[in-house]
């Protein structure tokens, strides 16, 4: 545990996810982690989505180094390259036109959250309107006009962006309908609700919980905010690059956002890099009006343009999602049933899902015996109290089954016990990996 020092002394305590897993990881191939001592860790996390084709994906590796190798243009401020031409081409060729989707690009700067400023900042120039609808247990970011949209209370600060109105999302209150309830408060002149420059959302809410909204309830909401001129924005960030199935999670629903902001997997290789589309009416911004250094991370735009051809020029990729989900479907009707007690609901879609536990120790425990097992996994939901499994796409049938093992042996370990007291001593070490234990 020596080598852990450094980081408790060093490290902000702002730190958060390797809280969880007190090791200090050095390679990763595949949906393989690998500590300081060459022992392997299967990744049910995926760095919260930003990993979707796993650790190093072989091809893109491969154009990564090519690129490097021959001096490719790094940095490049938003001067044209001919990385940045690839992606364009690439990304109209393969995403945007087989879905009939006009969208123009704005290359942000590369986090999620700077993509959900560029967002809403767009939104009210464009319309001259200052409020934005975001919805419960939402998450958006941490800079301040995403935290101002961010639900969690123990992220929001004082302060944040106040101009959010709050409306419950799908499924929230038994009984209510939130599109209606949206409605009736935008034809009541006295509702006290200002007209909004714009609604934002995840279809299906990752850190919020894997709460899944519907596609009749996302159809009805666009169509409500087209009646209104209020623009749509889908924050796929998490969501998006194929986690749900498909390449965009709002394809299912046949919906057209007005904008849509992506990052954490577009670059294929865990690069920062994010991007918002949004309807070519909206390009309003003055040269340089939405400006930054690293707008467009060229190693970025080369690793994505390989993962667009290399994953999403055919169906392959859709298919193996959809074999894995139906092998996950089997395993969550067995888990559902086996601890019913415990658990309160599955939800989710693709390869992101999650199982809500009464009790947020549970879920709590259950991570802990699973990183036992040497299986990565991380909890959401307002309390913690959701299990999230968010293994790569491109997981191999063994490696998934590995994984839900260890969950089950870890559920069967925490969830079979009765007192609490015993949770944290005891678990046992073994473990279910069926493949070499070293890079290869
Ligand atoms: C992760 C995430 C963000 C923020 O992205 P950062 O890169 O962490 O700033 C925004 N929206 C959603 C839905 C996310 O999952």
């Amino acid at each position: 545990m020596d080598e852990l020092g450094v980081f408790a002394e060093v490290e902000s305590q702002a730190r958060s996810y390797c809280r969880s897993f007190p090791v200090v990881f050095d390679q990763a191939q595949g949906s393989y982690l690998y500590d300081l001592k060459g022992l392997a860790y299967i990744d049910f996390l995926s760095c919260a989505g930003s990993v979707n084709y796993g650790h190093n994906p072989k091809p893109i590796k491969a154009a990564v180094i090519e690129y490097l190798q021959r001096d490719g243009i790094q940095a490049a401020l938003d001067m044209h390259s001919r990385a940045k031409h690839e992606f364009i081409f690439n990304f109209r060729k393969i995403i945007l036109e087989p879905r009939a989707l006009p969208y123009k690009m704005q290359f942000t700067s590369p986090t999620g959250t700077s993509v959900v400023e560029s967002a809403i900042k767009l939104a009210r120039k464009v319309t001259g309107r200052r409020h934005i609808v975001a919805f419960t247990n939402g998450f958006h970011g941490m800079s301040n006009t995403s935290l101002g949209l961010t639900g969690n209370r123990d992220n929001r600060q004082p302060g944040v962006d106040p101009y959010v109105f709050r409306m419950p999302y799908d499924g929230y209150l038994k009984g209510l309908d939130s599109v209606e309830y949206f409605e009736r408060l935008l034809n009541d002149n006295s509702s006290g609700m200002d007209i909004p420059a714009a609604v934002i959302l995840e279809t299906i809410q990752g850190e919020g919980g894997i709460n899944v909204a519907s596609s009749d309830w996302l159809r009805r909401l666009r169509k409500l905010t087209s009646d209104h001129d209020i623009l749509l924005i889908i924050d796929d960030i998490q969501a998006g690059c194929g986690r749900t199935g498909t390449f965009f999670s709002f394809e299912p629903a046949g919906i057209t956002p007005d904008m849509v902001c992506l990052s954490k997997s577009l670059s294929g290789y865990g690069l920062p890099f994010a991007l918002l589309l949004h309807r070519p009416e909206l390009d309003q911004w003055a040269p340089g009006e939405d400006n930054g250094t690293f707008r467009g991370n060229t190693l970025a735009f080369v690793a994505a343009t390989k993962t667009l051809q290399e994953f999403w020029s055919d169906d392959r990729l859709v298919k193996h999602i959809q074999d894995n989900e139906a092998l996950l479907n089997t395993w969550l009707d067995v888990v559902s049933e086996r601890f019913a007690v415990h658990i309160k609901q599955v939800r989710g879609r693709g390869l992101f899902y999650g199982i809500e536990f009464h009790d947020a120790l549970l879920a709590a425990a259950v991570v802990r015996g699973c990183f036992a097992r040497r299986l990565i996994i991380e909890r959401c939901g307002s309390e913690d109290q959701v299990l999230k499994l968010m293994p790569a796409l491109t997981i191999g049938t063994d490696t998934l089954q590995a994984g839900l093992d260890s969950i089950f042996e870890a559920m069967q370990q925490v969830l079979g016990q009765v007192s609490f007291g015993e949770l944290d001593s005891d678990l046992p070490t073994s473990l279910f990996i069926n493949e070499a234990s070293h890079v290869a």
